[in-house]
């Protein structure tokens, strides 16, 4: 995108994926109002509507251009490798990064990211790449992969891996992750070494034979979070398809299978490198891969209380997301990540050095014209940041 950013600027790649016409679209009689040129640029038509005189007369055409956009032949693998596979390398390196999933319910966020059995997604993707990268560069079992995959409901938390009742949020208000190292040369005190990580994961003692490394890694920590130690890629798409079906869905009067939860799988690698003092430094990465609740406006839904106070609170999550990104692109000092539990869960994989990637998925329909436009407009301005 702009190869002068630094290593320490926020990067968000933001991609766009246009999904097939779907059969009840085509025989609903809707037309395709939405075009990829290039595989950059998207182009979206406003039909004119014979019942709607206003409609006939505001009859235009407009152009977005990402970094990429996806047309609906597009396979899961071509996704996958121009949005995620670079995050997958980052995590190989010790660093964090997301990728999530944005558009109004029924437009393929949970197909991009988890997929089916025959074509699996980015999520199961990731985790296959990953597989196959560490088996590439050791033959030693360096490398733990843990799994965790969590929802967030109603500004609730529940681990769908193991589902139960809600997980706590801990948060540590001076939530400071560092790794300490004592370094001692033939048991003599030589020095200290504190390095900041942003990786709230726990704490671990490691004390190889002239050091010790102390590692306290506090933060964000959903209580009783099973973290799931996998070992291959093939249990894992089974893994997440069971906890996907744990997700709570609702049917609402807009969608039957509307999902109001967003869905979070985190990856995290944690391995150990010798410096050049033959130290062992501990490195951690965490990928955080999120498919998030329908965009669509709560209120367009004609709901009743409950349901207008769960549309509320994923408002207030994606909301709270907006604001995060703008804050922490404008370079802002405080990123209001405390606002919703999307963003507390994700405050160590968004920001600092982290790789951030959204992807933005559409109906080509003209039917859904006007959540595509919102969805293409909060796009535009996730990547204009
Ligand atoms: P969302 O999670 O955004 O609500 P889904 O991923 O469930 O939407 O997609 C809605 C329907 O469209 C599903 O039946 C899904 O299988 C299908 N679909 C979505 N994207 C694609 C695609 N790229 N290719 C084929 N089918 C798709
Ligand atoms: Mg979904």
């Amino acid at each position: 995108k702009n190869p002068s950013l630094k290593a320490n600027e926020t990067r968000i790649l933001v991609f766009v994926r246009v999904r097939p016409l779907a059969k009840k679209e085509t025989e609903a009689g809707s037309r395709c109002c939405v075009r990829v040129v290039d595989r950059r640029d998207v182009f979206l038509t406003e039909f004119a509507s014979e019942k709607d005189y206003l409609r006939l007369k505001r009859l235009r055409g407009r152009h977005f251009a990402f970094d990429a956009s996806f047309p609906d032949s597009a396979s899961q693998q071509e996704v996958y490798s121009t949005t995620t596979s670079e995050l997958v390398e980052a995590v190989l390196q010790g660093r964090n990064g997301s990728v999530f999933c944005y558009g109004a319910t029924g437009a393929g966020k949970t197909y991009t990211m988890l997929g089916t059995v025959e074509s699996p997604g980015v999520m199961v993707l990731a985790i296959k790449d990953l597989f196959s990268k560490i088996r590439m560069r050791s033959c030693d079992g360096n490398h733990v992969v843990h799994l965790s995959y969590l929802e967030v409901y109603n500004e609730t938390v529940r681990d769908l891996l193991s589902p139960g009742r809600p997980l706590i949020l801990r948060e540590d208000k001076q939530a400071t992750c560092f790794t300490i190292q004592i370094k001692y040369i033939e048991n003599e005190f030589v020095g200290l070494d504190i390095s900041y990580l942003c990786h709230p994961v726990n704490c671990s003692i490691n004390s190889p034979d002239s050091n010790l490394s102390l590692k306290i890694l506090t933060g964000i920590i959903a209580a009783g979070l099973t973290q799931y130690r996998a070992y291959s890629t093939d249990e894992v798409m089974i893994l997440l398809q069971q906890g996907n079906k744990n997700r709570t869905t609702e049917p609402t009067r807009a969608n039957e299978t509307s999902s109001r939860s967003h869905a979070i799988l985190q990856v995290v690698v944690e391995y150990q490198v010798k410096d050049a003092a033959m130290n062992i430094i501990n490195k951690i990465g965490k990928l955080s891969l999120i498919d998030l609740a329908g965009s669509e406006r709560a209120l367009a839904t004609d709901q009743r209380t409950v349901r207008s106070l769960e549309g509320a609170n994923i408002n207030r999550s994606l909301l709270a997301l907006s604001s995060c990104i703008n804050a922490l692109v404008e370079g802002k000092k405080h990123i209001p990540y405390r606002n919703s539990k999307l963003t507390q869960l994700l405050k160590d994989s968004l920001g600092g050095t982290c790789n951030t990637v959204m992807i933005a998925n559409i109906s080509p329909s003209n039917l859904s014209f006007g959540e595509t436009q919102n969805t293409l407009h909060w796009a535009d301005r996730a990547k204009e940041i």
